[in-house]
């Protein structure tokens, strides 16, 4: 348990890294983001905030999701679990 804590931290101060969040659609034309080797598939926004979900949550049970404000990374919630 501990040594998850000391991931999660690890985690969160890479989310503060200079990992380049880039931008775009899938070919369904929904918005993504890719951070890392990751994908994000736009779930929903509120105001300046947006949620966005691993694409991998359907395939594999990922409930790992990614929080923009004004269209930086500010945090995750939750990690992969692939
Ligand atoms: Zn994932």
């Amino acid at each position: 348990m501990i040594e998850y804590d000391n991931l999660l931290r690890r985690t969160s101060a890479s989310v503060c890294g200079v990992s380049p969040l880039i931008y775009g659609t899938t070919k369904f034309g929904n918005p993504i983001i890719a951070w890392g080797n990751y994908r994000f598939i736009k779930k929903l926004t509120r105001r300046v905030k947006t949620w966005w979900e691993c694409t991998a949550r359907k395939s594999s049970g990922c409930r790992c999701v990614a929080v923009t404000v004004n269209n930086r990374l500010m945090k995750l919630n939750g990690w992969h679990n692939h």
